[in-house]
């Protein structure tokens, strides 16, 4: 019974208090609806997760806070996302610039209503290597997390800020061919993590794909999208000097904890209606998909790195003005 009202507050399902002359009533309906939990859970199958979005008293599905049952890595110590306290970070020489290789390659690719998210499969041809990988890494796939009509979802926060949107662009070590034997290795995936701010005008790079949105609007719903590239949906190669990286997993079960994560500094500007046009979507259940992100999980002792390219460029800028005051203090009249 103990184990019953924990599930009951957990969720809180029926947790309204009834008079004490109903009780007994009732008591009888929970261990009834007890006995159909038990026989219920073990049905569920390890794919069988929600958001907690997703989740209402008539939808029970496993929620954030239960993806640890059966869930693969998820109850793991070194999950993903987190929130970056970026003055706990600490700065690392090796994080130098990224190389972006075929990022401009041009592809046609299908855009895809997984039930959880909105991804494009890429052609393994755009590659990233420096940034302090030791390895060079390709593409794989994207996707992107979002919360409800352009309101907080991105996954990671940044000293506590959530922002409208993350984009993930999955790469694996060049050297494997799938996805699942990349996860196997503890660096075997690279995950480009970027965030997106509210502009007041449209992006017309992300004009492909926030129209085919309306063409996969079900579950397992997919379109094709015209050419793109790798390189028109993030800001420009000179933006992308100042990043964060820490050693995490995937943010969807089963957690897999091999990912090195990069979080860009410079968001992607998007319009408040571009934004809202991924709420469109729904989840298999015909409810709108908002929310696709996970809470952000405890460091447990991690570190997180960043790159300080732009706090180097801050402080040159001070040197070279203290230095011009120093000359012109000098300067005989
Ligand atoms: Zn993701």
């Amino acid at each position: 019974m103990k184990e019953l009202f924990a599930l009951t507050r957990r969720h809180r399902c029926g947790s309204r208090s009834p008079p004490s002359s109903v009780r007994s009533s009732n008591m009888q309906r929970l261990i009834l609806a007890a006995l159909l939990a038990s026989l219920w859970t073990p049905s569920l199958q390890a794919g069988d997760w929600c958001y907690q979005s997703q989740f209402s008293c008539d939808h029970q599905c496993k929620a954030p806070d239960q993806w640890n049952q059966a869930n693969g890595d998820c109850g793991g110590n070194s999950q993903s996302p987190i929130n970056i306290v970026t003055k706990k970070t600490v700065k690392d020489e090796r994080l130098t610039a990224f190389q972006f290789h075929n990022y401009q390659q041009l592809f046609r690719g299908t855009i895809k209503n997984n039930g959880h998210s909105v991804q494009v499969d890429v052609p393994h041809l755009s590659i990233i290597s420096g940034g302090g990988l030791t390895s060079s890494y390709k593409a794989v796939q994207f996707h992107l997390h979002w919360g409800k009509d352009g309101g907080p979802g991105s996954e990671h926060t940044i000293d506590g800020e959530q922002y409208p949107m993350e984009l993930h662009i999955v790469h694996m070590k060049h050297h494997y061919t799938d996805l699942a034997t990349a996860l196997a290795d503890p660096e075997g995936v690279a995950v480009l993590g970027f965030f997106y701010q509210h502009s007041n005008i449209r992006n017309q790079k992300y004009e492909p794909i926030v129209t085919a949105l309306s063409s996969i609007k079900a579950t397992n719903g997919n379109a094709s999208l015209p050419s793109i590239s790798l390189a028109q949906l993030i800001p420009p190669e000179k933006n992308l000097t100042s990043f964060y990286r820490y050693k995490g997993s995937l943010t969807t079960p089963k957690c897999t904890e091999s990912v090195v994560w990069t979080l860009f500094e410079s968001p992607v500007p998007l319009s408040a209606d571009q934004l809202r046009a991924f709420s469109q979507l729904k989840f298999h259940d015909g409810r709108p998909m908002v929310g696709t992100f996970r809470p952000v999980q405890p460091l447990n002792g991690r570190q997180v790195f960043h790159s300080g390219a732009t706090r180097i460029l801050t402080s040159s800028a001070i040197l070279v003005a203290a230095i011009a005051a120093a000359v012109g203090l000098c300067q005989p009249n």
